[in-house]
């Protein structure tokens, strides 16, 4: 009966959007909204059938189910689909759907996605929950949601005639929250695919400030991991500060982590974390699972420490200028230690660039159509880093483009089913003007 109740409740919600706030829609759009409207429900099954797989990144079979259940939609609607088996770099494999991809002139357009959550089969948050207008479980968030509207947008550009012509690819990828190394193996069909494309879309949750503005995602930080393994003299305590044994490696991790944090803090969008350090005579650190242990005496001076963090950057070039700054730090080296800082790449950063602000506009005014308000652009610091990131450099982009939806990573996901049609709608009639 509750479940009724909150199916009728919904219903309502989507019969009161005002009708009249349509009028700047041309026929073919106005199509478009109501098709949303009417499919909203089959759309919520969609997210519910993924939610209800376990895809965490390192369970490969559930990843790829997750691919068996939305291919045969992409194959219904006309695409060419392929699956890009990764098992030979520990990863299950990404999906990718494409359509008149070798077509001249027009707007190529790119729309991602991902098949994996964060959540292994080992978690206790596994299963689809709907409550009134919102929906629970692993995904919901990031992004399953985001993944059935992808397809719902292709379905309601086919249903008005519109999808025949466009040159799209596809491209839902199968590790985004545990990256499979190396990344020219893990995204080369993806960056091939941002080198073809004129225009991303990334389809994770849009945010919204409570009931009220929804945002445009114009850039998203970049992130890297980084390790600092520093090593000192190992010798009888009493010896310390001595010219032959000098600070030992936890004086000079301390004093490095220091330095970062007195010198290369602070700058607009740069920051950085320390989430674990081990330091003694003698140290096992797992840097996979981010875990150790540690033996140390207090009458010893310490021979090892390591630091492991990451750090996020709005741009590339504040990447490098961090990394620069940071490895000045180090090479200062307390007496008899020594320190070597390396990054490990990550996820680049999708930097707030002029085209971007130009999709973000275009969006804007569809929204302000739709009755729903204008767009500004999200702060930067508000999201984390995503696969559009590897695309970037060679498109215009909107990430966000998902429904609204919040607490990803959680046990506290959470999706507002209201706003399903909204994002169907505005994705589809971006995609249909640009491709005008
Ligand atoms: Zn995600």
């Amino acid at each position: 009966m509750r479940t009724m109740l909150s199916r009728l409740a919904l219903l309502i919600c989507m019969a009161v959007a005002p009708l009249s706030a349509f009028a700047q829609l041309d026929a073919t759009e106005q199509a478009i909204v109501r098709w949303s409207q009417d499919n909203a429900e089959a759309a919520i099954a969609l997210i519910e059938q993924q939610v209800n797989i376990n895809s965490g990144t390192m369970n490969h079979p559930g990843v790829k189910q997750v691919a068996e259940l939305l291919e045969p939609e992409l194959a219904a609607l006309g695409l060419e689909t392929e699956w890009l088996d990764m098992s030979a770099v520990n990863r299950s494999g990404h999906l990718f759907a494409r359509q008149n991809t070798d077509r001249d002139g027009g707007t190529k357009i790119l729309m991602i996605g991902h098949l994996d959550t964060v959540y292994e089969l080992t978690d206790t948050f596994q299963a689809f929950e709907r409550d009134g207008r919102y929906a629970s479980g692993p995904g919901v968030s990031d992004m399953k949601s985001g993944n059935a509207v992808m397809i719902y947008a292709l379905k309601a550009l086919a249903a008005v005639g519109a999808l025949d012509d466009m040159q799209v690819v596809v491209a839902y990828t199968g590790d985004e929250e545990q990256p499979g190394r190396p990344i020219e193996t893990t995204r080369g069909a993806l960056i091939e695919a941002g080198e073809w494309a004129d225009v991303s879309l990334g389809f994770e949750n849009g945010i919204r400030a409570g009931e009220g503005t929804e945002y445009a995602t114009t850039s998203r930080r970049g992130f890297s991991g980084w390790q600092l393994i520093v090593t000192g003299q190992q010798s009888h305590s009493s010896q310390i500060f001595s010219e032959r044994i000098g600070a030992g490696a936890i004086f000079e991790a301390a004093r490095i982590l220091n330095e970062f944090y007195e010198e290369v803090r602070g700058e607009e969008y740069l920051t950085f974390n320390a989430g674990l350090i081990l330091g003694g005579t003698d140290i096992d650190v797992d840097a996979e699972t981010t875990q150790g242990q540690a033996f140390g005496k207090l009458n010893v001076v310490p021979r090892q420490a390591v630091v492991l963090g990451e750090i996020r950057t709005i741009s590339n070039a504040q990447y490098e200028s961090a990394q620069q700054k940071m490895q000045a730090v180090v090479a200062r080296h307390r007496p008899q230690t020594n320190a070597a800082l390396s990054f490990d790449g990550g996820y680049p950063a999708m930097s707030p660039t002029e085209g971007n602000e130009r999709l973000r506009v275009q969006l804007s005014q569809i929204n302000e159509e739709l009755g729903r308000g204008a767009m500004p652009a999200v702060d930067p610091l508000a999201r984390g880093a995503a696969d559009i990131a590897f695309v970037a450099p060679y498109t215009d982009g909107l990430a966000g483009m998902g429904p609204a939806a919040s607490g990803g990573h959680t046990p506290n996901e959470r999706l507002d089913l209201e706003s399903i049609p909204a994002a169907i709608q505005r994705a589809a009639i971006l995609m249909y003007r640009l491709s005008r």
